[in-house]
């Protein structure tokens, strides 16, 4: 069986691409080192605790593996942190991935996915985000992950790396068979943090910013269940097998929705409220982010099929009152 060394296997997202591998035939290894992921959540191949920045460890693992394709996942991905602590941002998420990019090329593993983010074009209003549009972050997790970019670009020319780059709108959901799902601690994200609110472990949800420039001033965002996301990743990895050379996706659904939008859909999907307090801005935050883009699709053959607020948070609400991980 073909290996894939999953950095952040541990975490949210990788985790679910860990299982999609699986699936579609794959060997998943996770390389992560537990700081936010969970060994728990490690349950469809092998895991190897390691830190991105230790290049003795990655040399170790890329020779004992010797995997066909990296998949990237391991970063830090708070927007509101990145902008007090950006350092931190600078030396796991850049240093870190540089360190894993050499590894990788030198092991001759010359396939390569990267989770990037919509947080790279930054807060462009009236623009239609697709893959052309400028790069301008506003924060400090977007310069981060635009700053992978431009190396994994310089490694594709320099030394032939091929790179499919995924721009991630706003994930969402879990998987719908429960056996891995959303866990941060703490938790920052819209959905869960609502869910906790609902279910009373927080006294409630502050809606960050209440004056934005859109119809009902909250925040808009372009939200993607992290089943179809990691579908597209395989599809990603395919294309790189198949050697179709290195290319840049957007990977969200073209609709957006408000702060408050998602509470309203919440309400009903779980009928109850959601107890909430308007609140200040969040540093860093941009008004409003949604794929302009169906390259994924046209080109990947890409369905983002479970994308729909209600599944996204039914899934998340069904893992949120069973599922946990424990240290
Ligand atoms: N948000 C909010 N209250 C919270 C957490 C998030 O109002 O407690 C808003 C946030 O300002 C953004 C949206 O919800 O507009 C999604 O934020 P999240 O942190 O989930 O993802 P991000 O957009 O930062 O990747």
């Amino acid at each position: 069986m073909e290996k894939v060394l999953v950095t952040g296997g541990a975490g949210y997202i990788g985790s679910h691409a860990c299982k999609a591998l699986r699936a579609a035939g794959f060997e998943p290894v996770t390389y992560d080192n537990l700081v936010t992921g969970w060994e728990d959540a490690v349950k469809f191949g092998p895991f190897e605790k390691g830190d991105l920045l230790d290049r003795a460890r990655l040399d170790e693992v890329f020779a004992k593996h010797k995997p066909v394709a990296v998949m990237h996942f391991a970063a830090l991905s708070q927007v509101g942190e990145s902008m007090s602590i950006p350092a931190k941002y600078w030396r796991n998420n850049v240093m870190g991935s540089l360190t894993l990019i050499e590894a990788a090329v030198d092991a001759g593993c010359m396939n390569f996915v990267f989770s990037s983010t919509c947080a790279t074009y930054g807060d462009q209003d009236n623009v239609v985000l697709d893959e052309n549009s400028a790069q301008m972050p506003i924060n400090a997790y977007g310069a981060s992950k635009r700053a992978v970019e431009d190396i994994l670009n310089n490694f594709g020319e320099s030394n032939g790396l091929n790179h499919v780059i995924f721009r991630y709108f706003n994930v969402a959901g879990g998987d719908p068979d429960g056996e891995v799902g959303e866990f941060h601690q703490p938790e920052t994200h819209l959905i869960p943090l609502m869910l906790d609110a609902i279910e009373g472990k927080r006294p409630a949800l502050t809606i960050f910013g209440t004056d934005y420039d859109t119809p009902d001033g909250t925040c808009i965002r372009d939200y993607v269940h992290v089943c179809d996301l990691v579908d597209a990743h395989v599809l990603g990895l395919k294309w790189l097998q198949d050697g179709k050379g290195s290319r840049v996706f957007n990977l969200g659904t073209g609709k957006g929705f408000s702060v408050r939008e998602v509470v309203d859909h919440s309400r009903s999907v779980t009928n109850k409220e959601v107890p909430m307090v308007d609140g200040d801005r969040r540093a860093g935050d941009c008004t409003k982010l949604v794929s302009g883009s169906e390259r994924a699709e046209n080109e990947l053959g890409w369905t983002p099929a479970r994308s729909t607020l209600e599944a996204m948070i039914t899934d998340a609400w069904r893992w949120h009152q069973n599922g946990h991980y424990e240290k």
